[in-house]
């Protein structure tokens, strides 16, 4: 099922090129009273309200598609998880740019662990990637996205795929310099994700999928998920044996070779096979 969030907190279920708003169905989740508990409360109650989402599909309203806007799959997760350097030759890219490597010798993933990106940094693809400055270098770095469905910890990787929910196209964007990775990672709109849920069991196996990034048509990245060094199973694991993943936690697992930068006006398409494409437009800062 590829589950979206549409034109401002609707729920939809995307078929082909339409969408049936299945809204109904997010209304029956009971309301919440402060203290909220971590998660994102649509998806931890997803295989509940799954068989109520497909009843609902035969009388729901359509709309096309292209008229939707389409947010962010996951509304309220409690991290977003990046994997730095986690395709070989993404690490030989970097050790030979000095802008992607700045004044370090490029390591593999065993020794950077995993780094988090603010959650305020996440968007859909109809906000768009808007820079928030002029100054530096601003790349691309296209993924998949894995969304975790329950609470777990100290997960084994052979039952790791039993703890996700689906899986998306993200957009890790990334500012180039020195500072740490979660504040260059961590502007607005530098978290993409979509451009919709498909849930896993669509997914058979997340190490086989085909990734590509093209700016303004023109091929940047391409690969399959193969080429992870650790691959979903491995990164859930060493996720969970650090912190409680929660329903909605949101893990970017790396970018392959062909990153590179964008500026205002540029348009970013980002496919994974059997998810779809993402599509956004990137932007200058207004200042106000
Ligand atoms: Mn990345």
């Amino acid at each position: 099922m590829r589950l979206c969030r549409f034109n401002h907190n609707r729920l939809g279920v995307v078929l082909d090129d339409s969408v049936a708003d299945v809204t109904s169905v997010a209304h029956m989740l009971p309301s919440l009273r402060w203290p909220l508990p971590p998660g994102d409360v649509l998806i931890a109650s997803l295989d509940r309200l799954r068989p109520l989402i497909e009843r609902e599909l035969s009388s729901a309203p359509r709309r096309a598609l292209s008229e939707c806007r389409l947010d962010s799959p996951v509304a309220n997760p409690t991290k977003i998880i990046g994997a730095p350097v986690n395709y070989q030759k993404h690490i030989e890219e970097a050790r030979a740019d000095r802008e992607i490597n700045v004044g370090n010798d490029v390591r593999t993933i065993d020794y950077y662990g995993l780094f988090l990106k603010a959650n305020s940094s996440l968007v859909g693809q109809a906000a768009g990637v808007t820079l928030p400055c002029a100054d530096r270098r601003h790349d691309h770095e296209g993924e998949l996205a894995v969304v975790i469905g329950r609470e777990c910890r100290h997960v084994a990787a052979a039952n790791a795929l039993d703890v996700v929910a689906g899986y998306a196209v993200a957009l890790d964007m990334t500012v180039r310099g020195s500072e740490d990775r979660s504040f260059r990672k961590s502007p607005d709109t530098y978290s993409v994700l979509g451009p919709w849920l498909v849930t896993r069991d669509e997914i058979a196996d997340p190490g086989t999928l085909d990734l590509w990034l093209q700016v303004n048509g023109a091929d940047r990245q391409r690969t399959n998920t193969r080429h992870l060094i650790y691959g979903v199973p491995r990164l859930i694991e060493y996720a969970s044996a650090q912190y409680t993943l929660y329903p909605g936690d949101i893990i970017m697992t790396g970018t392959p070779e062909g990153v590179g930068p964008v500026v205002p006006g540029d348009v970013i398409e980002a496919g994974i096979g059997g998810i779809g494409t993402l599509r956004v437009e990137v932007s200058g800062q207004n200042k106000r």
